[in-house]
Order: C-alpha cells, then structure tokens, then sequence
C-alpha cells in the first residue's frame, strides 16, 4: 500500500546560527515578529515570548537603516538565531548582515538587479550567514510569465531554479529557497516540483492565511499537504494576532503528522447528550496547568464511561467521567476512582503532576 505521510525528504543541510536546517534535521518552527523591529524593548520581549513556547527562529522586518542597525542590540538579548526579512533594498541587506543577522531572507528579483545583488552575496559569503531566496508569484521575470502563461507553479520553480544557478556561479551555496503563490493549490503544486528538481532547503509558508480559525485551517491544509509528501525543513503558520499562537499551530501540524512533538498531547471528547461532567472546564484547566510542559506523552479527558474509558486507557493519563463517579486512568489501570467533580480534576492534575515528574520535568 502506498504510503500517505511520504518519507522526508533530505536536502542539503544549512545552519541559521546554531540551527541545523535540511538533511533530516527536524522541521524547524519559525515565526516573525509583529513590533516595529527599531523598538527594541518591546521586539526583545516578543522573541523572548516566542521562544518560550518553541519557536526556534526568528524573522524581523528590516525596513530602514535604523532596523537594520537594531539587530545588532537584538542579537545580544535573545537566544535564537534572527532573520532579517528585506524588501527592494540592498544596502539594508548587507548592513542587516552586518549588524550580526544570522541569515537574510530577500527577493532577489525585487533587490535592483545584479550589481546590488552581488553586493549582498559577497557579504553573507563574507559573514557565512545563509540567504533565504523568497519567489513571489506576484513579482516574477517577465519572460517567465510570457513562457509559462501567467505565473503558474512551473513559472515559480523556473524562477527559484534560475536564481540559484545565479547564485551557484558566484560560489554561493548557503541557500534556502521559498515559493509564494496567493492560492494554496499553485503554493503546493510549486513545492512538489521544485523538491523534485532541487535538494536545496525550502522553508515552507501560506502567506497573508488570516485571522486564526481561517488561518489555521488554511496553514494546516496547505502545509500539511506539503509536508505530507517529506517536503518542508523550515515551517511558518501565519495568523492575524499574537505570534506566539502561531507556533502553537505549527507543532500541532507537525504533530498531527507524527513530525514533532512539543508538550503533551489532549484528547478530549467533543461531548454529546451522554456527557456527565464539564469537560470544557476540565480541559481548560488541564490545559492550563501543562502549558510548559515540552515532553510528550498523551492525556485523555473524556465525559461518560460509554466511550471514554476505552480512550482513557489507551492514553498514558486519562479520565473518564461518570454521572457521579469517574475513573483515573495510568498506563491502561485505574488507579483512582473518585467521587464529585471538584476532586476529580484536583486528583487528575495530581496524577499528571506526578506522571510529570517521573519523567524529570516541572509542572
Ligand atoms: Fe459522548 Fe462519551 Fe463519546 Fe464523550 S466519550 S462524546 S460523552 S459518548
């Protein structure tokens, strides 16, 4: 039988800092920032937010010389590589390298044409710091669009592949590459070719997806469509809000795909007219209580002791509830059968506490 999740692909191996990106090294999680990258303070706090629940990239915008100059007080507050993110603009490039970015992330169509981009090769080359090439459908070379009726996924892959010749014949090799279409289907189509032409690093992304239930329906189909063929070594979910959701949407992707595992996983029962115990409240706290937990293991909540006991056992914690009485379960035993509602999630979270540091960690 064919396999639905395909094997990874390996592709060449890059560092961003200290991060191993490509040739099997897990699907790292990125995200962006949201403050005006010259406000230092308050970009500082949001990394530092962001790195707390995982993420292990970060992208700045890089607009002005004054943002290009920050990264340099940046750098010396925060633990994960930084990633200058430049528009149109060569000499914000090579000063955001410069300044101390661990990788600079352009359009080499939009920079101004070769001399500039040259510019910009020579000082990554320099500083040995990877650049990103980021295709954008929107601003593909003319006669690509000519050749190929329009900016389809084949138009996008010709463009990438042309640049990294470009880049190759100037001894350039510390790439990653990005293909960015509006519609999801030519984003998915683009990464299939290009993995089948290439084994240059990609970081995958659906950009501009929108606020969170339709963006993370979007960023989970698209993105799990993607990875779902081994394609993918660098990940962004994009969402209109708080960043640090956005990383919490990535690894439930690479989750649900059996790529990654980053704190417990919750099964809980979507409720039905046999529910017996509030298990939105149960699950929330529960929630709560493992937010900085990173292992992984499975804690199951369920509301009736039809279905639920059947999902408690399977998990490695797990709670079926009854009319009055409801059952703890620890690796498929019960261990505890209580009485009301109150003491049941207070026992529960004991249990989890425990079963937590047996395995070395803090709740
Ligand atoms: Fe209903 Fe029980 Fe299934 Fe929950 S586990 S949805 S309460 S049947």
């Amino acid at each position: 039988m064919n396999k639905i999740i395909k094997d990874r692909k390996k592709t060449k191996k890059i560092f961003v800092g200290d991060v191993d990106i490509g040739g099997y090294a897990p699907v790292r999680v990125q995200s962006m920032t949201n403050t005006e990258t010259t406000n230092i303070k308050d970009t500082v706090t949001q990394i530092k937010g962001l790195e707390e629940v995982g993420c292990e990239i970060i992208r700045v915008a890089v607009n002005t010389e004054e943002a290009a100059s920050a990264i340099r007080s940046i750098k010396k507050e925060i633990s994960i590589p930084l990633i200058a993110d430049i528009h149109f603009n060569h000499r914000l490039a090579v000063l955001a390298a410069k300044n101390g970015a661990d990788g600079i992330r352009i359009n080499p169509g939009n920079i101004g044409g070769p001399d500039k981009l040259d510019m910009i090769i020579s000082t990554c080359k320099d500083k040995d710091i990877p650049i990103r090439i980021g295709v954008n459908s929107g601003s593909l070379e003319k006669k690509l669009l000519k050749k190929h009726h329009g900016p389809t996924p084949s138009a996008m892959v010709e463009s990438a592949l042309n640049w990294i010749s470009y880049f190759e014949q100037r001894n350039f090799f510390n790439l990653k590459v990005s293909l960015k279409s509006s519609s999801v289907e030519d984003t998915i189509a683009a990464y299939l070719e290009f993995s089948k032409k290439s084994d240059y690093p990609v970081h995958i992304g659906v950009t501009e997806a929108g606020p969170l239930i339709r963006g993370t329906v979007k960023s989970s189909v698209g993105l799990g469509l993607i990875l779902s063929h081994g394609i993918g070594d660098t990940i962004r979910v994009s969402l209109t809000g708080d960043p640090k959701t956005e990383i919490k949407v990535a690894y439930e992707i690479l989750r649900s795909l059996g790529l990654r595992y980053r704190g417990p996983d919750i099964i809980s029962c979507p409720t039905c007219g046999r529910t017996k115990i509030d298990i939105l409240k149960i699950v929330n706290e529960v929630e709560e209580f493992i937010k900085n937990i990173k292992t992984n293991f499975k804690i199951a909540i369920m509301g009736c002791v039809v279905n639920g006991p059947g999902e408690a056992r399977e998990a490695d914690i797990g709670l079926a509830g009854g009319e009055d009485l409801g059952v703890i379960f620890k690796k498929g035993k019960v261990i505890k059968k209580i009485y009301g509602q109150d003491k049941l999630i207070q026992e529960f979270k004991l249990e989890i506490e425990n079963f937590i540091k047996e395995r070395g960690e803090r709740a």
